[in-house]
């Protein structure tokens, strides 16, 4: 059993003054994993205290200076590495493979930033004026429970290159992952007051990081509609606001494709993560006279998929993270089948030998319309959807006829063909022939899929703020 009773505030881990307390259910058993004690608006305010008070002299402090922080908290991140991924697996049923990757890239995300920060001219000349990037002051950081602690690396460590100080609400369902993050940032023995955390609920912690005065900046990752209600309530306050939301990414296989292997990576690009993945390519879009070739491909890919206990090497698709969202997702599936789209493998109900967790049948559906339920809404687990399109034109239409825009796949042997159509497609990332990492790139989407970018030099201005400064101008450091 894990017990997390302690929240950080001000560099040290204190008791809460909540009492609520949450229980931590291991998806892949069903069972009672452990508990966290849940902080409320009091034990936020005190952490924005904490922030607030950091922020002067923080904000002060040099390239130099906060590069060598960074370079700490990799180095201390990366020891915790091993018990960061096993927090994954135990706490969202992660697979093995991918989770001890993403604790590695976790602690990746400190130099990549560092970099960054090197790299970047904070002080400019515009026409005859001089600009200074300034730090935007105090930032609440809100995350889901998916890679969470990947997410709060990525915002602590762009933070803390911009000169901001924080305050971090991540999601009640990943309190492991997050405990094992924040002890490394101690052991990293950063300014007190630099880095909070206070775990808690959204409505409570949440809520009252959006509200209040001294938070200049959200950065949010997680749900459309509770992107839409953070807005909402930062505006009062005028609040910058950095939101990563939902996703119903199109995977575009031109007829030239390989099908041999775009398929398969179809397959990967909607099950990474158990299909709770904001990028997952959950709408797969294939020439109509090609889908009885696309439909046997991509059931002996789905089908070949190893599902189970996510300790298991072998394992590639785990469990969905709680009962609540396994309950969606099968909804989602009779949705489905209900409104007569054709289930090509997977369905209702969980795999064999599987029933204790909430493990979900890798499924594929075929004959999918625009219309449909599933073609239109974030499933947020393994189910694919295929569907047909004529021209080059109608697939660009399908694919931008969505309210999100966040990412796309686009797979054809032609190149300057996959790139006019990654041109057209209105999305904040497009692959070409795979799945690619870019940590650097910026990361965000057009329309309902968010407002703003991460990584790289976009993420890095999201903390920032340009400051003009006109006449007889100097530099003094
Ligand atoms: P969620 O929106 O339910 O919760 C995200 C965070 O917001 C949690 O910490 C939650 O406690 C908090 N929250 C809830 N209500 C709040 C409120 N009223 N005020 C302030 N905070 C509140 O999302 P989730 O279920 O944890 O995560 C899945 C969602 O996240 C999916 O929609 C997925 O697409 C999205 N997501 C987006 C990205 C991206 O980069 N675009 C990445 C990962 C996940």
């Amino acid at each position: 059993m894990h017990t997390i009773d302690h929240i950080y505030i001000n560099g040290q881990f204190v008791t809460p003054h909540g009492t609520e307390m949450f229980d931590l259910i291991n998806p892949t058993t069903g069972q009672l994993d452990g508990q966290v004690r849940l902080g409320d608006v009091e034990d936020t305010r005190r952490a924005i205290a904490a922030a607030k008070a950091a922020f002067p002299a923080f904000s002060r402090t040099t390239k130099a200076e906060r590069g060598a922080m960074l370079q700490s908290l990799h180095d201390a991140v990366l020891a915790r590495a091993d018990d960061a991924a096993n927090a994954l697996i135990e706490e969202y049923g992660g697979p093995r493979s991918s989770s001890v990757a993403r604790s590695r890239y976790t602690a990746n995300m400190f130099l990549d930033v560092k970099k960054v920060m090197d790299d970047h001219a904070y002080v400019k000349t515009v026409n005859k004026s001089k600009v200074v990037l300034v730090p935007v002051g105090v930032v609440g950081i809100i995350t889901p429970w998916n890679s969470s602690a990947w997410f709060v690396a990525n915002k602590v460590a762009t933070a803390i290159a911009a000169g901001c100080t924080v305050v971090v609400k991540p999601s009640e369902l990943s309190a492991r992952q997050n405990q094992i993050l924040i002890e490394a940032f101690h052991a990293a023995e950063l300014p007190p007051g630099v880095v909070n955390i206070v775990n808690g609920r959204g409505d409570v912690v949440g809520a009252e990081l959006s509200v209040h005065p001294d938070i200049n900046k959200i950065s949010f990752t997680g749900s459309t509609p509770v992107g839409k209600q953070i807005a909402r309530l930062g505006v009062d306050t005028m609040k910058r606001v950095t939101l990563e939301l939902g996703g119903k990414s199109a995977n575009v296989i031109l007829d030239d494709a390989d099908f041999s292997k775009a398929i398969p990576n179809a397959i990967a690009a909607c099950y990474m993560n158990n299909g709770q993945a904001c990028i997952a390519g959950t709408r797969l879009l294939v020439p109509a006279h090609r889908q009885e070739e696309v439909k046997a491909l991509a059931k002996a890919a789905a089908e070949a998929v190893v599902v189970g206990d996510p300790h298991d090497a072998k394992v590639s698709l785990g469990p969905i993270v709680t009962q609540k969202q396994f309950d969606r997702v099968q909804h989602y599936i009779g949705v489905g089948i209900a409104e007569g789209a054709e289930l090509v493998t997977g369905g209702l109900g969980k795999p064999a030998g599987l029933e204790a967790g909430y493990f979900v049948k890798p499924t594929v559906f075929a004959g999918v319309t625009p219309s449909m339920t599933i073609a239109k809404d974030e499933i947020f687990g393994p189910v694919l959807s295929i569907m047909t399109y004529e021209t080059e034109e109608e697939a660009i239409a399908i694919a931008n006829d969505t309210p999100y825009g966040l990412q796309a796949y686009v797979s054809s042997t032609n190149l300057a063909r996959a790139n006019r159509v990654a041109d057209q497609i209105v999305a904040g990332r497009v692959h070409i022939n795979g799945i690619h990492d870019d940590l650097i790139a910026p990361f965000g989407g057009f329309k309902q899929s968010g407002i703003g970018r991460e990584f790289g030099p976009y993420g890095l201005e999201a903390y920032l703020e340009p400051k003009a400064i006109l006449g007889e101008t100097a530099q003094y450091r």
